[in-house]
């Protein structure tokens, strides 16, 4: 199937997330439950002021998922969930990130301070993963649709089976080199001190699985 190209500007920034340094690639996890989060509080807001729907809190919740058997980290949300066209129009390009409006050329070629300051978004996955697969069906819709992408080259869409409302982002976790070392993303202790340094205000449930083997 054909691979669809990234916009030049989500390129460039792509290539600087990727070539990012080591401490700054943990804001990936942060990046990603608050998108879980954002996408929660649309249901929630759409709840209030529409009879057909109703928010049963216990319903709402972010939750990660490791296995270290397939090198995967799974963020999986039950909030409103993207429709192909959200796919396309929401991960296909990055001008829709709010922080990449505000900078400078120079600012942008400083790519590290713009990456540990400030929201960097979705694509910050790639810091860590060398796939990323979002699986999501949208509110309303019987229908879901995969987006993968290795990086740079582009992406795939996809029609996919996901039997709830929401979104599944699969990580496929870097190999370790000699120089990066990218296990610790797939290890309890450290994702459990990531979520409580970033995320500690999320106000949904954020439920962890650990899968050693
Ligand atoms: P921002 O959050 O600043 O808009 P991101 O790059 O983090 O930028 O995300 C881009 C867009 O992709 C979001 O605005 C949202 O529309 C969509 N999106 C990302 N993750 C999710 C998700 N888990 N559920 C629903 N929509 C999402
Ligand atoms: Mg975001």
């Amino acid at each position: 199937m054909a691979k669809k190209q990234f916009k030049a500007e989500s390129k460039r920034l792509l290539e600087m997330m990727i070539n990012s340094i080591y401490t700054q690639r943990e804001i990936f996890l942060r990046e990603l439950i608050s998108n879980a989060s954002d996408a929660i509080d649309k249901i929630y807001y759409k709840a209030l002021t529409d009879d057909n729907l109703t928010f049963n809190k216990e319903d709402y919740y972010v939750k990660i998922t490791a296995d270290k058997a397939s090198r995967t980290l799974t963020i999986t949300d039950t909030g409103i969930g993207m429709t192909k066209e959200d796919l396309e129009n929401n991960l296909g390009v990055i001008a829709k990130s709010g922080s990449l409006a505000f900078k400078s050329e120079n600012e942008a070629k400083d790519g590290h301070n713009i990456i540990g300051q400030f929201g960097v978004g979705f694509y910050s996955a790639f810091m860590v993963a060398d796939v990323v697969t979002v699986t999501s069906r949208a509110l309303g819709s019987d229908e879901a649709f995969k987006w993968e992408s290795e990086g740079a080259e582009g992406y795939t869409l996809t029609p996919a089976e996901k039997e709830s409302i929401g979104t599944e982002i699969v990580l496929k976790i870097k190999e370790n080199t000699e120089d990066d070392q990218y296990d610790e993303y797939l290890e309890e202790y450290r994702l459990r001190a990531i979520v409580k340094k970033y995320s500690d205000f999320i106000r949904y449930p954020i439920k962890m699985d650990v899968k050693t083997q």
